[in-house]
């Protein structure tokens, strides 16, 4: 069975543990945000594609969500000593990812590849892609000005008014070399419990993306991020609210429409049943949130039967 999966970051990370623990070795296959990705200490970082390489290598800080397990700071320590900008927390083995990743692309290697070669020395058998090689940085637009995602989240901690969201470099990248075959290709396509806002929104403001999604043969699945009237984790329902979402699974579908087919909800939002088939996707009660690997796996079969 080969599944394609779009993922985000820390919510996606748990599901694909799930995924892969019930598929055989190269039949997962996940599409990556690189939304988020920033430069820190002139090191090309992308959070996302490290917290699932991380996850499926089994190598993951899973009390943080992000970063590696077994962890030690005294690169961050020594950048303090020199004045360096610190608030984004990078660990020293984490730092030898950066560093791998920058030292190829400065060579002209392009992120696709690069993702593939950390994966593969880390030993995940799931195939992890970027959306795409171009550079795509998702702007959060606030009252006092423009930010990066991770200006926006890390340094001021998701506290600013949210104005709009902007895929400005999305619209002129061009999806990495395999990312339209595999979902086209795929006998079911996931969307991982991700930010649909910014996890998700990146991957599909990628041209060619949403239009592959909505031409795919098979069904494309998601799960809603959202239960009971909030985001299980993170800023998506204020993002949601800053691009005119109903912070609910029906603002899922909304932001996923016309593409998605059917969408796994918790039990808290069963009675959004009928307004989400009125809008098109069928709703799958399931146990969304994942709280321990049982939960992880349960949830992916689940997936994989709906
Ligand atoms: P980020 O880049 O680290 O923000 O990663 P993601 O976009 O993948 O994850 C954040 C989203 O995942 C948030 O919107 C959370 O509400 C959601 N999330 C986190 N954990 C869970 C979970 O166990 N179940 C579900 N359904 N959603 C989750």
């Amino acid at each position: 069975m080969r599944i394609t999966a779009l993922a985000g970051g820390t919510g996606a990370a748990k599901l694909l543990r799930g995924l892969a623990a019930c598929l055989g070795p190269g039949e997962l296959t996940v599409v990556g945000n690189v939304g988020d990705d920033a430069e820190v200490w002139g090191l090309h970082v992308s959070p996302d594609l490290d917290t699932v390489t991380y996850a499926l290598a089994g190598l993951l800080d899973t009390g943080r969500g992000w970063g590696r397990a077994d962890e030690s700071f005294r690169c961050l320590e020594g950048m303090a000593g020199y004045g360096a900008p610190t608030w984004f927390t990078l660990g020293d083995r984490d730092l030898a990812t950066h560093l791998v990743r920058t030292q190829a692309l400065r060579a002209g290697r392009p992120l696709s590849a690069v993702t593939a070669d950390i994966a593969a020395r880390l030993r995940v058998a799931a195939r992890i892609l970027p959306a795409s090689d171009d550079p795509v940085r998702t702007t959060i637009v606030t009252p006092d000005g423009r930010l990066g995602f991770q200006e926006y989240f890390v340094r001021d901690k998701a506290l600013a008014e949210v104005v709009a969201v902007e895929y400005g470099s999305a619209a002129r990248a061009r999806p990495a070399a395999g990312v339209l075959e595999a979902i086209a290709h795929a006998d079911r396509v996931v969307v991982c419990p991700s930010n649909p806002v910014t996890s998700i929104g990146p991957i599909v403001a990628v041209p060619g993306i949403a239009d592959a999604l909505g031409a795919a043969r098979a069904r494309v699945v998601g799960v809603s991020p959202i239960v009971g009237g909030a985001a299980v984790s993170g800023p998506a329902g204020a993002l949601m609210r800053a691009c005119g979402l109903p912070v609910s699974p029906l603002g899922v579908a909304r932001a996923y429409a016309p593409w998605l087919g059917a969408l796994l909800v918790d039990p808290r939002d069963a009675a959004l049943a009928a307004a989400l088939e009125a809008d098109g996707v069928r709703a799958v009660v399931a146990e969304v949130v994942m709280t321990d690997r049982a939960r992880e796996v349960a949830l992916a079969r689940a997936v994989l039967a709906a």
